[in-house]
């Protein structure tokens, strides 16, 4: 097994030779279609060097190396604002999922395959109108039709819908029984007739999320993952892929070092902004609070060299670190005056202030909201007793809506 140390050399290196062609730079001012195609040269340039699918089996067309060497080469990579953010849903989840629960692997290999090379991309149709953080309250139907099944309904907040090829899919196969038991999950063609989705612009100028509908959408019995009434276990085991992933505290958004170059520059009642004490201490407070979060995160990377599983206290990095980030920008912002909000949002690929401030409010929501969140940490690491459940054991149909 390859060193982890030489490892991240290794990828340092490497991205450095890629940098003038893929990197921030290179992004600033192009279109978001024009940044996805490079996006996808950068995805099968990346394939060709031996760094897509780190930890994915080699017989899948993965590297047969360990989920640490991906988080090490994913730190590695953050810093430089690669245009990978349109296969991140795609790699990290479907891709593992058909490779865990689908049985004809020659297929699986194509598609892992395409996949990693930008060649395909894959969406999560997990989100509805009525089901985010109550996933198991959603409502899209799948009916039994001949051999296989018809998909009535519509998903929400589907991260490049517009551009999927394929898609993982949870429906309500069953609405007699309590809202977990009656779900089962599918893989699903979104060229399908009777698929449409919709992109809708963020806050920050990018189309990221889609409105999905389904009307009548046939699937074969064989796009279905694991058992009839099981798709819940199956969502909450892609849910569990990427409980950690790459990034430390430093690549929630722009590195304080960013911040502090701007306290020099600018200036407070005449004097260099890094000299007013309240400046300082929300340095120092970002510091301590990166720093703290980094030492978690050490220790469950250390727990998972262990062959252990690291605990709840994920929960906290994606928590802190965004609201943090949030302040921060906010502060930068503040900080430039009345040119701070200058924000040019056709600019794809650029990563300021502004930028940060913009898209920490989803950030907040995206994969897992705040208060999901605070509930994990009160539940799991607090001990405290769990929030009331009215519907618990109740058949779907009769929950009142
Ligand atoms: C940028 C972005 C990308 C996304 N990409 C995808 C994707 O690719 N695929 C996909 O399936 N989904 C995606 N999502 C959806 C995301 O998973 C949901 O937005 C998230 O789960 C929250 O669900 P919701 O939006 O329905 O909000 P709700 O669940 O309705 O929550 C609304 C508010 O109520 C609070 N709340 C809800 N329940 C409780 C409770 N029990 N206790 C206390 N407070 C509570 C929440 O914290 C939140 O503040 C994306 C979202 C965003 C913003």
């Amino acid at each position: 097994m390859i060193d982890l140390e030489a490892f991240g050399e290794k990828a340092r290196s490497w991205l450095n030779s890629v940098e003038p062609e893929f990197g921030r730079d290179a992004r600033k001012g192009l279109t978001q279609d024009e940044d996805l195609a490079l996006g996808r040269r950068y995805m099968a340039t990346k394939y060709d060097a031996g760094f897509s699918g780190i930890n994915m089996a080699v017989e899948m067309g993965g590297q047969g190396l360990t989920g640490l060497h991906k988080i090490v080469f994913e730190d590695a990579e953050m810093p430089y604002g690669m245009p990978s953010g349109y296969f991140g849903v795609s790699v990290a989840m479907p891709l593992q999922i058909i490779i865990k629960f689908c049985e004809d692997k020659a297929w699986v290999r194509e598609r892992v395959i395409a996949g990693l090379r930008g060649e395909e991309i894959w969406c999560q149709l997990f989100s509805e109108p009525a089901a985010g953080s109550d996933l198991a309250g959603l409502r899209t139907k799948a009916e039994p039709d001949g051999n296989g099944w018809a998909i009535t309904g519509q998903k929400l907040w589907t991260s490049y819908a517009q551009y999927s090829d394929y898609g993982i899919i949870v429906a309500r196969s069953d609405p007699t029984l309590p809202k977990h038991k009656g779900l089962t999950y599918f893989w699903i063609d979104m060229r399908s007739e009777g698929v449409e989705a919709r992109p809708f612009r963020m806050l920050d100028g990018e189309q990221q999320c889609n409105e999905v509908f389904f009307d009548d959408v046939k699937l074969h019995d064989g796009q279905r993952i694991g058992p009839i009434g099981g798709g819940f276990g199956v969502a909450m085991a892609t849910l569990m892929i990427e409980r950690y992933s790459g990034g430390d505290a430093d690549g929630f958004g722009p590195p304080i070092s960013a911040f502090v170059d701007l306290a020099r520059e600018v200036e407070i009642n005449g004097r260099p902004a890094i000299e007013d004490g309240r400046i300082r201490s929300a340095i120092a407070r970002n510091y301590a609070m990166r720093s703290g979060l980094n030492a978690i995160r050490n220790r469950a990377f250390q727990m998972m060299e262990a062959g252990m599983e690291p605990g709840p206290e994920g929960s906290l990095n994606k928590l802190v670190s965004v609201r943090s980030r949030q302040k921060l920008s906010e502060l930068a912002i503040d900080l430039q005056g009345g040119g701070g909000l200058a924000y040019d949002p056709e600019g794809f690929g650029k990563e300021d202030w502004v930028a940060s401030w913009l898209s920490a409010p989803t950030g907040r929501i995206a994969g897992g909201a705040d208060e999901m969140l605070l509930n994990t940490i009160a539940e799991k690491i607090l001990g405290l007793p769990q929030d009331h459940r009215p519907d618990k054991g109740v058949p779907f149909n009769q929950i009142p809506a």
